[in-house]
């Protein structure tokens, strides 16, 4: 099948589908979104892009921010980083608080908010709360090649002031001595980072360069060793999408990262990299739909990494 024929073949495959979900509300500002939307893109390591539905719509990457704040950290401070947080997966919801009591303030892994908090911290530590998120901005703008990519501040002010969960997390953690930062200085930039909107074509884009070693191959920039990247890879397809992790990779078989925005952020190793946004979320927090189109995408191309 060429490009054209995988995409119509999951436009079929999602249609009768579209608008199944909840979307998350428990972000005010993210209630609003339509639920009808959804978009979807693949870029290849030849840097072709091929693109459905609302794939140049932005949407707010939320968890997906984590991945990219993730690779920073492993750049900046290394394996120290493991020190404070863990990579086993949670088999808890995103938000949830329970093992943070038994496990001394340790959170389970980068990806769930907790160990997000810390990963967050580390690189407030690094190099401060606000130019955190500027480099952070300026790495997504490169590799997109769109310099207005922002943090959508409705929405962080929207989490900020709805962030009593994630505020309770930050101070347990803080009285274990697991946080350097004030609370309120590493949650600002935590918001900020996960308000970031953009395309599913910028985010998959974005992300290439966990197809290719850690290289971004259409630029040839390093942007993390190849080692961090398999790390990375590890991670996610363990860790990735909360407490259905392991039913993701069950269906996908393939590295990824959910958001409770809707986006799904995909990674298929020598391949290419995959971003699908459809707001309304199972029961875990997980694209709906999202999850029907890379099941359709995954069973066409064999892009598993299990094949
Ligand atoms: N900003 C969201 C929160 O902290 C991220 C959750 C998610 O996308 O998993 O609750």
């Amino acid at each position: 099948m060429n490009w054209d024929e995988i995409i119509a073949v999951i436009e079929a495959a999602v249609a009768p589908h579209r608008g199944e979900g909840h979307v998350a509300d428990y972000i005010p500002a993210l209630a609003a979104v339509d639920p009808m939307k959804f978009g979807f893109a693949v870029a290849l390591g030849n840097g072709d892009t091929h693109c459905l539905g609302d794939a140049d719509e932005r949407f707010s990457i939320q968890s997906i921010s984590k991945v990219f704040t993730l690779s920073m950290a492993l750049r900046k401070v290394g394996d120290a980083l493991w020190d404070r947080v863990g990579r086993e997966p949670s088999g808890s919801a995103f938000n949830s608080i329970v093992q943070l009591e038994h496990e001394h303030g340790i959170p389970r892994n980068p990806l769930i908010n907790a160990g997000a908090i810390v990963v967050t911290d580390h690189l407030v530590d690094q190099v401060g709360s606000g130019p955190m998120i500027t480099e952070l901005l300026r790495r997504l703008r490169v590799l997109s090649g769109d310099d207005t990519i922002d943090v959508d501040q409705v929405v962080a002010a929207s989490e900020s002031r709805a962030g009593a969960r994630n505020r309770a997390m930050a101070h347990f953690m803080q009285s274990f001595g697991n946080l350097r930062n004030p609370v309120e200085d590493t949650l600002a930039a935590y918001f900020s980072h996960c308000a970031i909107a953009m395309t599913c074509r910028q985010l998959a884009r974005a992300a290439l360069f966990l197809a290719f070693d850690g290289r971004d191959p259409i630029s040839g920039e390093q942007m993390v060793t190849s080692q961090a990247c398999r790390r990375i890879n590890a991670v996610m397809i363990s860790c990735g999408h909360y407490d259905n992790s392991g039913d993701f990779t069950y269906r996908i078989g393939l590295p990824g990262k959910s958001g409770v925005g809707g986006g799904v952020l995909v990674v298929a190793p020598r391949y290419g990299a995959v971003a699908v946004w459809s707001p309304g979320l199972n029961k875990a927090g997980t694209s709906m739909v999202g999850g029907i189109a890379l099941e359709s995408l995954v069973k066409i191309t064999g892009w598993s990494v299990f094949v």
